[in-house]
């Protein structure tokens, strides 16, 4: 990455002008997150900054209680830093593009990056933060999209479309617990049986952790994905 300078002043490309280079993307939106349990690339944003899960985490039992991105390599200073810097990007007026440029830049060179995470850390800010991550999706068909969130007020606020590329899952807001009723895809923590639940592998002996060929997150047909506690 070049200098803070040289990013700011790529970051003021005139708007007539297209993004032609990956720095030049990566100067407006800083550069994608590479979670090491997926296959491909992410966007990650402080959690401090999520809205319900900062109401949740003081809360004994629930999800957010020991958020694991506020512990381990997300609280390493460049983590931080990078994520901050893309909390700022989120609002400028060029990062749908930006972002769009990064992802297909990725898809074209590395092996898994048809399959985007967002907010392996961090969710998402406002009905115009998710309606441009809908932006995103619908201007890169070619890749799957998976968000989790726990903004599901806004996400009911939401009239935009919903790409089909998109698979926006809503998580339960306590350990052991699930949604009864909800339109969306779902994930959990610690439930052991529900109906049609589908147990993430990643932490299965041989797996160390790893998605390895799983790739049910994405699959909206998977209705409800559990993580075990590990
Ligand atoms: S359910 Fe599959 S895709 Fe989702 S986190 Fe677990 S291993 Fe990865």
């Amino acid at each position: 990455m070049s200098s803070l300078a040289e990013r700011l002043r790529l970051a003021r490309i005139p708007a007539t002008q297209p993004i032609t280079k990956l720095i030049e993307a990566q100067a407006i939106a800083h550069t994608l997150s590479k979670p090491s349990k997926m296959p491909g690339f992410g966007y990650s944003l402080p959690a401090a900054a999520c809205n319900v899960g900062s109401r949740l985490r003081p809360i004994e039992g629930s999800v957010c209680n020991k958020c694991y991105a506020l512990k381990g390599r997300y609280v390493f200073d460049k983590t931080q830093h990078a994520m901050t810097l893309r909390l700022f990007a989120i609002n400028h007026p060029r990062w749908v593009e930006a972002m769009v440029f990064q992802i297909n830049y990725m898809r074209r060179r590395k092996p898994g990056a048809d399959h985007f995470r967002w907010h392996d850390s961090g969710d998402i800010q406002s009905l115009q933060h998710l309606a441009n991550i809908c932006q995103v999706a619908e201007q890169t068909p070619e890749i799957k999209h998976w968000m989790p969130t726990r903004e599901i007020k806004l996400l009911n606020l939401y009239t935009g479309n919903i790409p089909k590329n998109l698979t926006i899952r809503v998580s339960a807001p306590m350990v052991g617990d699930y949604l009864q009723s909800t339109p969306f895809p779902q994930a959990s923590v610690g439930v052991t049986e529900a109906p049609s639940v589908f147990q993430c592998g990643a932490y299965t002996k041989d797996r160390g952790g790893k998605c390895g060929d799983c790739r049910a997150c994405w699959d909206p047909n998977v209705t409800h994905i559990n993580y075990p506690l590990h």
